[in-house]
């Protein structure tokens, strides 16, 4: 069987939930499941080497028979061999291509060349991409929460405000209608000129200035939409938001909703702690969609 010399097509970055492709590889694993890669795919897959949000849950149909998708994972081939899921490279690497890995327990009928159809679990995936662009709203408005904090000029966000976000970032994971990210405050961010001392006796107040920022920023339904220049899946993509101060973008692989008039609320929950002489936060992101 010959390897995909192309990136899978992704149409999951524009929303949609449904679409139609051919099995270009069919690849058993050591516990029996089945990764199957279709040239083009509407389902978004967890990327390994970063995985904040989950894969979406669905089907792949055949003929009418549909198969459970109990898992999918970013994959990619060197063109020797395939990995699925623990690539030795990060996606986008030169000289590789990349790969929408969708897991089956039973890959019948599933062969190489057979068009298929694949279905999108649409209440899971409106969850997580509620909970997405909850999480990017809310990393603005910590950021801007935490301005004062700084006393050194350090790269800023799409807003111009130091970007403690990615700074210090150490895990992000989007949960359905919400977000949790854990932060590092340790020697080197101390060093760059941020107070760490300060950050538990503030931590009521920059919850707050965030929360009134966020819901500043819902009341006014800016539109919300994902960028890429190509529809390969190792295209580089950014979420774009329409804010009042002006369109911001972040670097982003995954889903969102398509405006913010679909949120009643973004409101996030800011918790400290000392882990091996650093400070870390936890940010807890809950958005309420509008019913
Ligand atoms: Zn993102």
């Amino acid at each position: 069987m010959s390897l995909p010399a192309s990136d899978t097509i992704v149409t999951y970055p524009d929303g949609d939930l449904t679409s139609t492709g051919i099995v270009t590889l069919v690849e058993p694993l050591p516990d029996g499941r089945t990764a199957v890669v279709l040239d083009r795919t509407a389902f978004h897959p967890v990327d390994p080497v970063w995985p904040d949000q989950p894969a979406d849950s669905g089907t792949i149909s055949v003929d009418g028979a549909a198969h459970p998708v109990v898992d999918a994972v970013v994959g990619g081939t060197d063109g020797s061999a395939v990995f699925v899921g623990d690539m030795p490279v990060r996606t986008g690497t030169e000289g590789w291509t990349f790969l929408v890995c969708h897991l089956v327990e039973d890959a019948t009928g599933l062969e190489p060349g057979t068009p298929v159809t694949v279905d999108v679990d649409p209440e899971r995936r409106r969850a997580l991409s509620a909970g997405h662009t909850a999480c990017h709203l809310a990393s603005l408005a910590l950021n801007e929460a935490l301005t004062e904090l700084w006393s050194k000029d350090v790269a800023t966000d799409g807003r111009g405000h130091p970007d403690f976000d990615r700074l210090a970032i150490t895990e992000s994971r989007i949960l359905p209608f919400g977000s949790l990210d854990t932060y590092r405050v340790g020697k080197s961010l101390r060093k760059k000129g941020f107070a760490a001392a300060e950050l538990p006796g503030r931590l009521p107040d920059v919850a707050r200035r965030a929360d009134e920022l966020l819901e500043a920023w819902v009341s006014t339904a800016a539109a919300v939409s994902i960028a890429r220049d190509e529809d390969a899946l190792s295209a580089r993509r950014s979420w774009r938001c329409d804010l009042p101060d002006g369109i911001v973008q972040i670097p982003c692989g995954g889903t969102h909703l398509r405006s913010l008039a679909e949120l009643a609320a973004v409101h996030v929950d800011l918790q400290c702690s000392e882990v091996d002489g650093a400070v870390e936060l936890r940010m807890r992101t809950t958005a309420t969609p509008r019913t």
